[in-house]
């Protein structure tokens, strides 16, 4: 007899939705994670009286109402509807691509107008576009390729926009009316008190043993669990053997100004390339916070190095055809179930995790979970 059912290697999303329906089902549960906190990404540290997001901005969207009514149950979601602005050159542009940007950009007025002046700039991409560069101009033309993505690409993935896939671009909607909102999703918002209220409710009844690196002592923690779920990278599961595959991680450095409003808005992202982070965030106006105070992050893209947070899978044919290699040996694991952005080596939004761990509960409990 093991002591538990489960043994959880990493406390986001993934492991926390699984978790749940684990002991809905009565089941035990440890969770093994290597930072001093649970919530993977979406930790959020108090400052100030804000819910200051540790690991670059967090705004929860889907279109899966399973999903939202889950997350839900759990915590009382606001109203927040993200709707970022762009910096480039002294001058502030809305995003994501609408009316809005179109007029600032080139005095057009209606949508026929702005169809128009995007068609003459895309004249020259001819078949299915190749790469991100080609796919973008495509949208959106090159002005608005040049002057609000090619920069902040660059930066973020620091690879030339021709060598970049074209779905990462395809993230953004582009539209022929005045609608700043990021997302098409039908629901959005930030849990009311920030997303550890939904880390707590995930985990309750859990055994937790913080600050533990599995991998180095992978043997004990074998014996303690019937199954382990990992959700660590899938490549360090397996000591690298076929490669490692890469990542893009960011550094983040946080400020506290005596002052009640730095930047009049949640996100504002920084396009051009000489400026070296890609956004500030200001952590209050996700709740509409009123404090004295206020909290900036600015966010500095960085080439993942072992040692450094693994933030965003490079989900290129390289790193596909790798991953694969690694997913074949995952696949005939006994008692280990491999989910989350970085076993799956997948660029998954939360709901899209929390959509992954419930199908993966309902198989494993045999109810009615999925989403
Ligand atoms: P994670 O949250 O990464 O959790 C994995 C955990 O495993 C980590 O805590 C890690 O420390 C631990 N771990 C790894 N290896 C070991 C080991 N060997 N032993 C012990 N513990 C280990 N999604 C949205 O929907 N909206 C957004 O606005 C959004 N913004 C984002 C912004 C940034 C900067 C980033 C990086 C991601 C963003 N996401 C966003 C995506 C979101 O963070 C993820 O989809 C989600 O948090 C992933 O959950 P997870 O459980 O897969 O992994
Ligand atoms: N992007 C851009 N300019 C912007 C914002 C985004 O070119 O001002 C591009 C960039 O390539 C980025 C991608 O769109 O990686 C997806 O953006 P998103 O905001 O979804 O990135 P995430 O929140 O996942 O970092």
């Amino acid at each position: 007899m093991k002591k538990y059912n489960y043994v959880l290697v990493g406390s986001g999303l993934f492991a926390g939705v699984f978790a749940w329906h684990a002991k809905k089902h009565g089941k035990s549960c440890l969770v093994v994670e290597r930072r001093d906190h649970l919530g993977g990404n979406i930790y959020c540290e108090e400052m100030e009286g804000i819910h200051v997001h540790q690991y670059g901005a967090h705004i929860f969207h889907t279109s899966n109402k399973k999903v939202w009514d889950f997350v839900n149950g759990l915590a009382e979601f606001n109203r927040y509807t993200n709707s970022p602005v762009a910096y480039y050159k002294g001058e502030m542009y809305n995003m994501p691509f609408n009316m809005n940007t179109f007029h600032k950009l080139w005095g057009v007025r209606t949508p026929k107008e702005a169809m128009e002046k995007i068609s003459e700039q895309q004249a020259d991409i001819k078949g299915e576009p190749k790469n991100l560069e080609e796919q973008a101009i495509r949208l959106v033309g090159r002005d608005i390729y040049e002057r609000l993505i090619k920069g902040y690409t660059e930066k973020q993935w620091g690879r030339d926009c021709k060598d970049l896939p074209s779905f990462i671009i395809r993230r953004l909607p582009v539209r022929y009316t005045y609608d700043n909102n990021y997302f098409n999703d039908r629901y959005q918002g930030i849990p009311i008190g920030g997303y550890n209220v939904l880390t707590e409710k995930l985990f309750a009844g859990c055994d937790v043993e913080l600050g533990r690196d599995f991998l180095e002592d992978r043997e004990y923690y074998r014996e303690m669990g019937e199954t382990v779920v990992y959700t660590g990278p899938i490549d360090a599961y397996y000591d690298y053997r076929f490669g490692k595959l890469e990542y893009r991680s960011l550094r983040f450095e946080t400020e506290v100004l005596d002052e009640p409003n730095y930047q009049g808005n949640a996100v504002v992202n920084y396009t051009e390339r000489e400026i070296p982070y890609t956004r500030i965030i200001e952590h209050k106006h996700f709740e509409f916070g009123t404090q004295e105070k206020t909290v900036i992050t600015r966010e500095y893209p960085a080439e993942w190095s072992p040692g450094m947070e693994p933030y965003y899978p490079v989900n290129d044919e390289k790193n596909a055809g790798l991953y694969q290699q690694y997913h074949q040996l995952a696949r005939k694991e006994e008692h280990v179930i491999f989910g989350g952005r970085l076993a799956e080596y997948q660029y998954y939004d939360m709901d899209k995790v929390i959509e992954s761990a419930m199908n993966r509960a309902e198989r494993e409990f045999g109810e009615n979970a999925g989403a």
